[in-house]
């Protein structure tokens, strides 16, 4: 089983290497990731979150926890996003890699995505709310960016207090509780 890194993980930070699209191997990874996501109760993982430094992320925005098989995940290989869109919006993002804590970031609501499917075909992905912002935050952790680098400056370090909090009452993925307010 693939484990969650935490922040400040060094890999967290990294900028991830492309994927060979059409990989097989790929087939396996995103797999395990997205067992990984589902025991999280997570909407999406990115591939450096479970230690491998490479362009993949596995998305689910729609499905019901209680119901495994409304379970539909999308892998996305080397994602690039083409379009942001819309007035930007401030709401409160988790990440399994930073455990019990939600921390406001501010996103342009649409967002348009191209990747590779697993069989190596060029696709696009776009949409708003969850998706867009679900789909911007998994890509930030390609370039090596955790909520702590997205979270406005003002921001970082009630969010960096929280996490120390967070830990200190040993808050797991998938928990965000500890909620970081807007100043
Ligand atoms: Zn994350």
């Amino acid at each position: 089983m693939l484990e969650i890194l935490r922040a400040p993980d060094p890999v967290l930070r990294a900028t991830a290497d492309p994927c060979e699209p059409g990989d097989e191997a790929l087939k396996e990874i995103s797999e395990q990731m997205a067992e990984v996501m589902y025991n999280n109760n997570g909407c999406g993982l990115a591939a450096p979150q479970v230690g491998l430094s490479k362009r993949l992320i596995v998305i689910d925005v729609a499905y019901d926890t209680e119901d495994e098989s409304s379970r539909d995940p999308i892998v996305l290989v080397n994602p690039e996003i083409v379009e942001l869109a819309g007035d930007p919006v401030i709401d409160g993002e988790g990440c399994l890699s930073c455990p019990g804590i939600s921390v406001p970031i501010k996103r342009k609501p649409y967002a348009k995505v191209r990747y590779y499917n697993l069989d190596g075909e060029l696709w696009e992905i776009a949409g708003d709310g969850l998706l867009g912002r679900c789909l911007q935050h998994e890509i930030d952790h390609l370039n090596g960016i955790t909520l702590f680098e997205s979270v406005a400056p003002e921001l970082r370090i009630d969010a960096l207090n929280a996490y120390e909090e967070a830990k200190a009452q040993g808050l797991k993925p998938g928990e965000t509780g500890i909620e970081v307010k807007v100043r």
